[in-house]
């Protein structure tokens, strides 16, 4: 099913509006050609990753080695540190092959948190963990629980229960954490509470998301977060990752690598950067960072949308909200996601709800023609977004040699922008060539919840082979 396009009324709007439009086209529009170019430099930068020498895409290896079998047993936590929100889950693997309980809270991670002192993160991080305990585990008696911590950001790993934070991503600016061990300051907050828990496992999302996936649907072979960042693991032999060939592992056993791979072409040869997103990493905490991340996730699509509007109204004044007051289009990182995913939701032929949203959120009152231009950037920005985040999942397949397969995607992009997944499993069509009456042969699909069950799943596999002595 392809979304639905507005084209046909574009013909009735004014002249420069049309021009305006004409100009956003050429900007944010990616053809299949480009698209394969984009895929092609990808693959060579996934390879390169494996190598001693390394490129810009890490290819962290996560010490996750092999599937779950189904049969994992027993109680675990997850804690989930995403870019948003922090989440506990307790999970009961239950005797019944591939069956599982799950308990939840959620709370909304403070946005001074993002760019507190360290401290302030630990802290807050064990708060979640002492209420969850102290609400669910009322008075009990409570023999350690293991822990697994979803810590999605990029974390080289010697061991799969600890992780040193390469950088920051996704807007987070926390002092002395970069080049730390993330283990060992909460394990000593842990302990100062006396909270009996255990941290069994630091995973990646898309490594839990990875594992949790094919715990129930063994096609599936990827797994990737289109949310607030971007990112994809997936199953690599031993035997073709150089950069741990020293270690004399087994050559054919399975390891799970972390792409990271938001930090796509950091060196700029061939994404097609506009000017907005040259201003977006350029006004960032780490520029020259997650070059392929700035352009794709949900944390910076409202922003492209702002600075493309604001360039207009200081590169045409005059042409459109005339007289009224656009001062609230000053403010960085404003809109988010949701605000353009509200507007290509709008099914009214008037744009009333977009109207709507516009006049709440920035009180501006757009005219008809100006709502249509709107509606029109959104559509751009959105397009774009799905289309280069098929680029990651199109050069992971041609790297590994997949035919077909499932991919099992999360992340608030994947689940509630509009459009998203078709626009999506289009440009896949259009890179791998796929016959006009062929049915996807690689379909990203909805994932087990990774950064809970995953988690839980790791922790569970982690603990057999640490019983077995097998690490
Ligand atoms: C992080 C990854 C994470 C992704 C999705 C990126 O910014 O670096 O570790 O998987 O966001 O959450
Ligand atoms: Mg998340």
């Amino acid at each position: 099913k392809q979304p639905p396009s507005r084209k046909g009324s574009m013909h009735e709007l004014p002249q420069d509006l049309l021009q305006h439009i004409k100009r956003f086209e050429e900007t944010f529009t990616v053809d299949t050609a480009k698209l394969k170019e984009i895929v092609k430099h990808f693959v060579k930068e996934l390879e390169k990753g494996l190598t001693v020498e390394g490129g810009n895409i890490p290819m962290n290896v996560t010490w996750v080695l092999g599937f779950p079998d189904g049969e994992e047993q027993g109680t675990f936590l997850a804690l989930d540190m995403g870019g948003t929100n922090l989440r506990v889950c307790e999970i009961t693997l239950t005797e019944k092959k591939g069956a599982f309980d799950i308990t939840q809270s959620k709370y909304k991670m403070p946005e001074e948190l993002r760019t507190g002192t360290a401290e302030e993160l630990w802290e807050y991080i064990a708060d979640c963990l002492q209420q969850f305990i102290e609400f669910h585990h009322e008075n009990e008696d409570l023999a350690k629980l293991p822990l697994g911590f979803t810590f999605s950001y990029p974390a080289t790993q010697d061991y799969i229960d600890h992780g040193v934070l390469q950088r920051w991503t996704k807007g987070f600016d926390i002092d002395g954490v970069e080049g730390q061990d993330v283990v060992p300051p909460l394990e000593a907050i842990l302990k100062k509470r006396g909270l009996p828990i255990k941290i069994a496992a630091l995973i990646n999302d898309t490594t839990g998301t990875l594992i949790a996936s094919s715990y129930t649907d063994p096609e599936m072979k990827i797994g990737c977060i289109f949310g607030t960042g971007v990112n994809a693991a997936y199953m690599e032999n031993v035997g073709s990752v150089p950069k741990i060939a020293h270690m004399n592992l087994p050559p054919d056993m399975p390891v799970a690598i972390n792409c990271e791979y938001g930090a796509f072409d950091n060196e700029r040869v061939v994404l097609p950067l506009s000017k907005f997103d040259e201003i977006i990493d350029r006004d960032s905490p780490r520029p020259g960072q997650q070059a392929f991340e700035k352009m794709t996730a949900g944390l910076y699509l409202g922003e492209i949308f702002r600075l493309a509007l604001k360039d207009l109204l200081e590169s045409h004044p005059g042409t459109i909200f005339n007289g009224q007051n656009t001062e609230k289009l000053n403010k960085p990182y404003l809109l988010d996601a949701s605000f353009l995913a509200a507007i290509e939701e709008d099914p009214y032929e008037n744009l009333s709800e977009t109207a709507d949203t516009f006049h709440s959120q920035l009180g501006i009152r757009p005219t008809q023609p100006e709502l249509e231009m709107i509606r029109r950037l959104a559509e751009l920005i959105g397009t774009r977004a799905a289309r280069l985040s098929s680029c990651g999942v199109a050069a992971i397949c041609t790297k590994k040699n997949i035919e077909s397969c499932h991919v099992g995607a999360d992340g608030s992009v994947f689940t509630k922008y509009p459009h998203f997944k078709a626009r999506g499993a289009q440009a896949l069509r259009e890179i791998l060539d796929w016959a006009p009456n062929e049915k996807d042969k690689v379909s990203i699909m909805a994932a087990e919840d990774g950064s809970g069950v995953g988690a839980a799943l790791i922790a569970a596999l982690t603990l057999k082979r640490v019983k077995a002595g097998n690490l």
